[in-house]
């Protein structure tokens, strides 16, 4: 039964309804402001504490402020009932988005994510843990922008009895191992959830999953998931890595925050497009110490799996696909080696074997070399500077000479961005190390536009880098050096394109420039002045096409005063 009013608010419809009460659609008395109003059901408020969490909690989150996270506009009790009122968010749950796209393509799945981070970062700085994250809470707006509501909410009713049944938190799919052994839950737990959204997202099924809650909490705590790329072809590797790391048991093993993990999504998408642009190469076959790193990853979970050796428990099985993946594809061997590995006696058998034997052997590896990677990355996603340099001494290249033939598709492109910086350096204004000539008339002329950037003349930065690339794509083939400049090119011309787009401060000059000579020519006593503004604007950028607004606004300044000379 729709009630007909709530609080200062007239309902209009009801919109939804969920573990925790109804969602209706409601305009404000005053202001015909339409808000989301959540009314709780009247039997939670029973709770002991209830009151004071309630009111602590709605406090915490109306002082949240960001454009993923939905604006709390008050709360208050009505009839008994308690509820908040919020912004109403027309257009669709990501669950209802996921239910009829079935999945989503990575690049979108990460995009999501990404905004999902920022909500996640500006709460966290607030210290305002999310806790029931999960597609139902997350809103998709026009042009797929998304909103996260219910911040917070899952802790009003966080009494022991109500969330360890699982029966208010509608669904134990998302969360975290460590709130579902009854811990406190933090930054990382949020994490944790957005990695079995992502997981959802992308593969079109949540990590774990079981015919009841608790079910499914145990496999969070114990149980092992299969990998995303045994559902989904092409996933990129540091997508499903970044996946596995999010779903870590222990979460010091995740990655450290909201805004770290925002970088890293958003330097897989530009290394993603920058090998799509450059790959005419052959896709490389997924590798063995894929595999071997899952087994490592999940070890302790998967002696708990195993030594448990319920059947409902995804550990053993997915850890054997894993592992047998690549050669079963390479192998193409047909179904019959598959069912073999699909019984879970010989599953067992070789899981034994390799948790006894593989893991002694590849565990040191891996994991040092993953510790090293990270740190090279962290370095890298600092601002440009010594540290970069650092990181290639210290991280990429010992990667690369231990084990290029896992690293060299991951490392390169950070390789590329220190030799971009260097050369950035090198061609600076103020030189002041010796011996920066460049290495070839390619280099030279690279070198030539980063000193242009430097100096902020984009325009011009930007066509002799262009040229140089035109050139360098017009020579086949090329030598070793030609290539590496091409390579180089390619990936600054696609970093300058988004940063160089704008220029808020030449703009700034500009306008300020061409209102004055406005302002000037309206006196013929100092139109000469105006003349020589804008004459002076059309020889300072008549070259550059970025400008070429203002240079026409400019030229027709002057051709407005030519008939009075
Ligand atoms: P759950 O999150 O478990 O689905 P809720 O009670 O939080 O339950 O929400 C129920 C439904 O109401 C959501 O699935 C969504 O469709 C809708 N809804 C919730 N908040 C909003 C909002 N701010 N704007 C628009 N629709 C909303
Ligand atoms: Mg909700």
């Amino acid at each position: 039964m729709t009630p007909e009013r709530i609080g200062p608010y007239r309902i209009l419809e009801k919109i939804g309804s969920g573990g925790m009460g109804q969602v209706y659609l409601g305009e404000h008395d005053e202001t015909q402001a339409r808000a989301a109003i959540k009314v709780l059901s009247a039997s939670l408020a029973q709770e002991g504490g209830f009151v004071d969490r309630f009111n602590r909690e709605i406090d915490a989150m109306r002082k949240l402020d960001n454009p993923h996270i939905v604006k709390l506009f008050e709360s208050g009790m009505d009839g008994g009932n308690y509820y908040y009122a919020m912004e109403y968010v027309p257009g669709e749950t990501l669950m209802a988005m996921m239910r009829r796209e079935k999945r989503l393509p990575w690049q979108k799945a990460v995009e999501i994510a990404v905004q999902i981070c920022q909500a996640l970062k500006s709460a966290h700085d607030h210290g305002i843990i999310h806790r029931d994250l999960k597609p139902s809470n997350l809103l998709v707006a026009e042009n797929d922008f998304i909103k996260l509501t219910d911040f917070g909410v899952a802790q009003v009713f966080a009494s022991q009895r109500l969330t360890i049944t699982g029966g208010i938190i509608g669904t134990a799919e998302y969360m975290s191992p460590e709130q579902a052994e009854g811990k406190r839950a933090g930054k990382q737990s949020d994490l944790y959830s957005l990695g079995a959204v992502m997981y959802t997202m992308i593969t079109g099924r949540t990590p774990f999953s079981g015919s009841t809650a608790v079910e499914v909490i145990q496999k969070h705590r114990f149980g092992l998931f299969d990998r995303p790329s045994l559902f989904v072809d092409d996933l990129p590797k540091r997508v499903e890595e970044t996946i596995c790391r999010l779903l870590e048991k222990d979460p010091a093993k995740r990655f450290p925050d909201a805004l770290v993990l925002l970088r890293h999504l958003e330097q897989i998408v530009r290394h993603e497009e920058f090998a799509e642009k450059g790959a005419t190469k052959a896709n490389t076959s997924p590798s063995a110490p894929d595999a071997v790193t899952m087994v490592v990853s999940g070890s302790s979970a998967a002696d708990e799996s195993a030594a448990d050796g319920r059947p409902g428990i995804p550990g053993p099985a997915t850890l054997m696909q894993g592992l047998m993946r690549a050669e079963l594809e390479e192998l193409n061997r047909g179904h019959w080696l598959s069912s073999l590995f699909n019984s879970l006696a010989v599953q067992l058998t070789l899981l034994t074997l390799v948790v006894g034997g593989g893991v002694w052997w590849f565990w040191p590896r891996p994991v040092s070399q993953q510790a090293l990677f990270d740190k090279g990355v962290a370095a890298m996603e600092q601002q440009a500077g010594p540290g970069w340099i650092q990181a290639r001494r210290e991280s990429f290249d010992k990667l690369l000479a231990n084990d290029p033939e896992t690293w060299r598709e991951q490392v390169e492109p950070y390789l590329n961005q220190i030799k971009l910086y260097e050369l950035g350096r090198s061609s600076g204004v103020n030189r002041r190390k010796k011996g920066a000539a460049p290495e070839s008339e390619s280099e030279r002329l690279l070198q030539l536009a980063l000193h242009y950037r430097q100096i902020g003349d984009y325009t011009r930065a930007q066509r002799i880098l262009n040229s140089l690339h035109q050139v360098l794509a017009g020579i086949e083939p090329r030598d070793a050096e030609q290539q590496r400049i091409f390579d180089l090119s390619a990936q600054s011309l696609k970093e300058w394109g988004e940063s160089d787009a704008e220029q808020p401060d030449r703009n700034r000059l500009v306008e300020a420039a061409l209102a004055r000579a406005d302002e000037l020519a309206q006196d013929p006593a100092t139109a000469e002045q105006a003349r020589a503004i804008w004459s002076s604007l059309v020889e300072l950028y008549g070259y550059d096409s970025s400008a070429a607004g203002y240079v026409e606004r400019a030229r027709s300044g002057l051709a407005r005063l030519a008939p009075n000379e």
